[in-house]
């Protein structure tokens, strides 16, 4: 599968920084090393390489670590979001003219590119979004191409438009548009004639359909396992005729992956779709996000970051350190403390990627998270007086006596909680990533 070699680098490399507690700028320097390594290895472009690892390394350096992570967290991050940015951020959508305006769109690519396949895969994608799609059969030399193209139409419940291999490209392309015109269609995908390199006749022969023809979308169709040859492609196609959008075929193969990362650095131009497979329901949207993710492997990681960012509430988190640090911490702060970790689900993944807690401590702090046992210490802590949940010091056996018939429950279950209490105390001076207030540096980044 494409990816599968950089993913496990990346992954090596982002292990070693996690296991750090402190970064410094050395460390960063080192991963971002062997990041780079990693993303040539995957046949991205050199220059796109450069580029990336100096952004991270500019974001990473003076970078505030954010509430509930860590430096090395922090890297992740980085890189994760400047992966998606070189994707290209959005996905982007076939532009297509709203109604019954015809949408022309031209398919361009080199022979065995997957353009034909790649034809009728589209038009069924249209289709499904409630387009009306027809089909035209514009490669003339290829009488296979033809009757290739019949074969995937009928198959997806397509018209396809012929006019056999006795016609000019551009001459096929104004009779479907009619035909299309005529017949109701709103949606007609030019296949065009594909060449076995890149050469003079096939870019004219594609100007000449976009000048006879209203074209309003050119997309072109490369092969990933062509690696920066498909790069290259894009970028000649893109100066020579103008292109809209990409399709990067055959990412289901052996592939480095790297031309799916490089091209829309490289040409501007966004990438569609990415076909995964010879099925003609093997087409995919592309979405950078996801990319990024499957790439980096850590869909779930960044899912977990994502919500820590999200429900820590940062001035709470901040009066609780401070009382922590004049030891004023007690129970209605950990009242509130439990419930804030409680909205982060995950807990034991997120607790376990964070320096220095240990397995036995994960299982103490999800126990203590279990539903009924939560509002059992709620109960236990309400019945607590104002002044014993601000000092827990004062409990003596008779106030604790006196709270265990209060909360209903024996004696020994209070004992339990004060001790689980101070246990806390002690763990979260071992956390400041979920305590810590925003702008505290961690790292020596
Ligand atoms: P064209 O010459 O550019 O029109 O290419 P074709 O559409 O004839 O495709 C060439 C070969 O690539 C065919 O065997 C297709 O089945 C295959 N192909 C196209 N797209 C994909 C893809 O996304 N994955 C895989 N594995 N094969 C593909």
């Amino acid at each position: 599968m494409a990816f599968d070699s950089l993913s496990e680098k990346l992954q090596n490399v982002f292990k070693s920084l996690r296991s750090k507690g402190l970064l410094t700028e050395e460390d960063v320097k080192t991963a971002l090393k062997e990041v780079k390594l990693a993303l040539l290895e995957a046949d991205v472009n050199f220059k796109v390489v450069k580029q990336f690892v100096k952004s991270v390394q500019e974001r990473a350096v003076g970078q505030d670590v954010m509430n509930g992570l860590n430096p090395g967290q922090m890297v992740i991050k980085i890189v994760n979001e400047e992966l998606v940015a070189l994707m290209g951020a959005e996905t982007t959508e076939i532009a297509l003219r709203p109604g019954s305006e015809i949408t022309v769109i031209m398919m361009a690519g080199l022979q065995g590119a997957g353009k034909t396949t790649t034809t009728a895969k589209i038009a069924g994608k249209l289709k499904q979004k409630g387009r009306k799609p027809l089909l035209a059969a514009c490669d003339i030399y290829r009488p296979a191409a033809i009757q290739q193209l019949q074969i995937n139409g009928e198959k997806q419940g397509v018209e396809v438009f012929s006019m056999g291999d006795g016609h000019k490209p551009a001459n096929i392309a104004r009779a479907a548009i009619e035909h299309a015109k005529a017949k109701g269609f709103n949606t007609v995908i030019l296949d065009t004639a594909g060449r076995l390199h890149v050469d003079e006749e096939m870019m004219q022969e594609l100007q000449e359909i976009k000048e006879q023809v209203e074209v309003h979308q050119t997309i072109l169709v490369v092969d990933a396992m062509t690696g920066q040859d498909a790069v290259n492609v894009a970028v000649t196609f893109n100066d020579k005729i103008g292109v809209d959008g990409v399709i990067l075929t055959k990412l289901d193969g052996d592939t480095r992956g790297g031309a799916a990362l490089s091209i829309r650095a490289v040409t501007g131009k966004p990438l569609l779709y990415v076909g995964m497979g010879e099925k003609l329901s093997d087409l995919e949207q592309f979405y950078p996000d996801r990319m990024a993710n499957r790439i980096l492997g850590m869909g779930d990681v960044l899912t977990l970051i994502e919500k820590a960012q999200e429900t820590i509430d940062e001035e709470k988190a901040r009066e609780l350190e401070q009382k922590m640090k004049k030891a004023e911490f007690g129970f209605d702060d950990y009242l509130e403390s439990m419930s804030q970790m409680k909205k982060m689900g995950g807990i034991s993944s997120l607790l376990s990627m964070m320096p220095g807690i240990g397995g036995s401590q994960i299982a103490e702090i999800e126990n203590a998270m279990d539903e009924k046992k939560m509002a059992r210490i709620e109960g236990i802590i309400y019945s607590m007086t104002p002044k014993e949940r601000a000092n827990p010091s004062i409990l003596n056996p008779s106030r604790k006596r006196r709270i265990a018939k209060g909360a209903g429950v024996d004696i020994s279950e209070v004992n339990r909680l004060v001790k689980q209490f101070e246990q806390s105390r002690k763990m979260m001076k071992q956390m400041p990533g979920l305590m810590g207030g925003k702008g505290k540096r961690r790292g020596g980044f």
